[in-house]
């Protein structure tokens, strides 16, 4: 944000016309209620003797604020991202198997696949890129944190099943997130298969094939036999040019995280998207709250390579952390400004880490409860004997309270451990100690990562207690 000579003057507690006045001196004639830019910003800072820390607001959309806005005269097409939704047992995975094989490994030389999250196969020349994560489960992870990397759904339906649940739900996640879907009718192999109660099925949810006057691409296929691939690619790659899917090659790149896992002997390794501009190796990057430089990229044929365009999914090492799955990516010009921007992104994360641990309170249990931020209030249980520990666990368990309920993630017999409230925080627990203490390291613990410890001599006060914090009644005093 911006701020004014007279806001400026308030932060450093100064007057007005000193901070006039060093500017004048430095040659910038300003007034009370302008802004400063971030020249005089740092000068007058530097001339008393403060840093300036700008405030940025950082979320998920943050990132893309840095993506500069393409020339329009360098888009081209490129290929589209499938993503494989459709009920449990329809065949989902067996259909990506199936184009990864006839597509893939034939055509390509020396290519061992490889997992990374994402495929890409060829059809006339043109590619397909398929997210390997079928399901909407993975669709939708993605999209709450932001990233849009589907361009089209596959709405797999077996036709000896017809539409089952999971397909309803699939085809709501594909509307909302306002993506074409293709039908792809499974199992025609089968004895039972029906194709004609599939699409009559469907026309419920508004995909009417265009044989009864809809607009909805049906293809008939046995994922199993590996027939209908073919006619299936062929049909995405006739949605994609409806949609205009376009790109420019000729940018820093920007994408999504589709995966990413710490490797013991590489290091963080993140299998990327890459929506736009193209993605080499030795690119200053930041990747959700991470950062880093691209020390190597290897596609998903295993092959290792040097650049990566418009809808191709790479794998790469090199980042300081490990990022999450829907994170988007940025290339930034230099080094020095991906890491500015990644450090200071990675200390915003840590404080509202923090900020969170204060939930690890009975005292404010009760408000977040009301505000729907828990349902279950994780409890630790110590005790200084094993009766004990079951009998305080049953009555605890037992206490009902609407819609609320009391989680029993750990107990044990003896004084409460540092490792006691390690886990408490990790889980937002409570650690209720029943005729036993923490020790000194726990006690240390518990105040540095701010776990609520409570300690009792009896047994239904503990309980009186649990109940009054999942009431609102606690006793702040307490
Ligand atoms: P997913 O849960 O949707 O990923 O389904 P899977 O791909 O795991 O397939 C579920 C079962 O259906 C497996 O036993 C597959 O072998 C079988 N299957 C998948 N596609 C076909 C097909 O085209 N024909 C037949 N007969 N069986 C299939």
């Amino acid at each position: 944000g911006s701020i004014s000579v007279a806001e400026l003057a308030e932060k450093l507690n100064k007057k007005t016309n000193e901070i006039i006045k060093k500017l004048m001196f430095s040659g910038v004639m300003a007034t009370k209620n302008q802004d400063l830019d971030e020249d005089a910003l740092e000068l007058i800072c530097s001339e008393f003797g403060v840093e300036v820390e700008q405030e940025i607001e950082i979320d998920k959309a943050d990132l893309a604020t840095y993506i500069d806005e393409d020339d329009p005269n360098k888009l081209e097409e490129r290929p589209p991202v499938v993503t494989i939704m459709g009920h449990v047992d329809h065949g989902k995975t067996t259909l990506l198997d199936s184009i990864r094989h006839t597509k893939v490994t034939a055509g390509e030389a020396g290519g061992i696949t490889q997992h990374i999250g994402a495929y890409q196969v060829r059809e006339n020349d043109k590619k397909v890129t398929f997210l390997d994560t079928p399901g909407h489960a993975a669709f939708t992870s993605m999209r709450s944190r932001g990233a849009q990397v589907t361009d089209i759904a596959i709405l797999v339906v077996a036709a000896d099943d017809g539409v089952m649940p999971q397909t309803i739900e699939a085809i709501n996640h594909a509307k909302a997130a306002e993506v074409p879907i293709i039908i792809a009718v499974n199992k025609m192999d089968k004895e039972g298969a029906n194709p004609d109660r599939v699409m009559q099925e469907l026309t419920e949810y508004e995909l009417i094939p265009e044989d009864w006057g809809g607009d909805t691409i049906f293809v008939q296929l046995s994922a199993i036999k590996r027939e209908g691939i073919d006619d299936l690619l062929e049909m995405i790659l006739l949605v994609a040019e409806v949609e205009e899917l376009k790109a420019n090659a000729d940018r820093r790149a920007n994408g999504t995280v589709i995966e990413a896992q710490l490797d013991k002997g590489r290091g963080p390794v993140a299998s990327l998207l890459v929506q736009n501009g193209t993605l080499k190796v030795g690119d200053p990057i930041v990747v959700g709250n991470t950062f880093g430089r691209v020390r190597a990229m290897v596609n998903d044929l295993g092959k290792r390579i040097n650049s990566a365009g418009p809808s191709t999914p790479i794998e790469i090492t090199g980042l300081n952390d490990v990022p999450l799955a829907g994170d988007q990516f940025v290339v930034f010009k230099d080094e020095k400004q991906a890491r500015q921007i990644g450090e200071m992104r990675q200390e915003k994360q840590l404080e509202e880490k923090r900020g969170t641990q204060s939930r690890v309170s009975l005292d404010d249990l009760f408000e977040q409860i009301k505000q729907g931020e828990i349902k279950d209030i994780n409890v630790i249980i110590k005790a200084d004997v094993h009766g004990s520990v079951e009998a305080l666990a049953a009555s605890l368990q037992k206490i009902d309270v609407e819609g609320v309920k009391v989680n029993i993630i750990h107990t044990g017999v003896g004084a409460i451990k540092e490792s006691d409230i390690i886990l408490a925080s990790a889980s937002n627990a409570v650690v209720i100690g029943f005729n036993v203490r923490p020790d000194n390291n726990a006690k240390k613990a518990a105040e540095s990562e701010k776990v609520d410890i409570r300690l009792h001599r009896v047994i239904y006060k503990a309980i009186e207690e649990v109940e009054a914090a999942m009431k609102g009644m606690l006793d702040p005093e307490f």
